[in-house]
């Protein structure tokens, strides 16, 4: 379903991704994890095409995610269908202030794909109710916790049905009680076959939920394998140092 090869990309002199290799497989679950500034955010946001690559290549169901070759309008429709196939969740919530909860989901299904307002009223009620929130729809953020934003924020990505989700730290700006919540929602997914790439903070629940794990650290994968195996048995000495100090 996704899949980077030799993934390169720089910013001036930094090289932030040092040819970076990846593969999520349909209804899998990959988890990132590693130090701050390994190249993680970057990583979703190139996938994602928030970033120009430099080198290499990133495939979404078979098609081409960085084209520079495209011009203009054959541009714009390029990068509406990879965003339309690709949700991502960020750390900060990034909801429209002045939007309901409701409007929130229902934006882009209705400004991208023309959904009309009852089809997206059904489409948004069904999707508040998927995350828990099924009584909130006329509730404005700022009247929201972090769980329940985030929720809304998870809602909204899946409301343009996505092939995959993207996750970054979806939990890392939450206080602790407000996490599971969020966990709950993700794991959801995760039983319902959904595709998902989850950078994270949260080692067990890396563990818990995904098919496979990557450590990054320095723009390339130190090591990857099995949760079970990375998790407890890595490899690497660098793996073995970050999980001491993050388990
Ligand atoms: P992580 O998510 O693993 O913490 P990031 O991908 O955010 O790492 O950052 C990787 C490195 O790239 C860091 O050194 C960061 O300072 C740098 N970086 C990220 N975005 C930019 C940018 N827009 N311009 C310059 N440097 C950036
Ligand atoms: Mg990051």
């Amino acid at each position: 379903m996704v899949e980077l090869k030799g993934v390169k990309k720089r910013f001036g002199d930094l090289e932030v991704l040092k040819g970076i290799d990846l593969k999520v497989e349909r209804g899998k679950i990959v988890s990132i994890i590693g130090p701050s500034g390994s190249g993680k955010s970057t990583l979703l946001r190139s996938i994602n095409n928030l970033e120009e690559i430099d080198e290499g290549s990133i495939l979404l169901d078979g098609v081409q995610v960085n084209r520079p070759d495209l011009k203009g309008l054959a541009y714009e429709r390029h990068i509406n269908h990879i965003r339309q196939n690709m949700g991502m969740v960020f750390q900060h919530f990034n909801l429209f202030p002045h939007l309901s909860t409701l409007e929130n989901v229902t934006l882009a299904p209705r400004k991208l794909k023309g959904m009309d307002a009852r089809s997206a009223r059904d489409l948004g009620l069904e999707l508040l109710e998927r995350v828990g929130l099924a009584d909130k729809p006329s509730a404005y953020p700022n009247s929201l916790s972090g769980g329940q934003k985030q929720r809304v924020a998870i809602a909204r990505a899946l409301a343009m049905r996505p092939k995959v989700m993207l996750f970054d730290e979806a939990t890392s700006a939450l206080d602790p009680e407000l996490v599971e919540e969020v966990n709950q929602v993700m794991k959801g997914l995760a039983e319902e076959h959904m595709t998902m790439l989850i950078v994270t903070h949260e080692m067990a629940f890396a563990r818990d939920v995904s098919d496979w794990a990557m450590f990054m650290d320095g723009g390339v994968v130190v090591e990857e394998n099995t949760p079970d195996r990375l998790f407890t048995n890595p490899d690497q000495e660098r793996t073995c140092h970050f999980l001491r100090k993050h388990l």
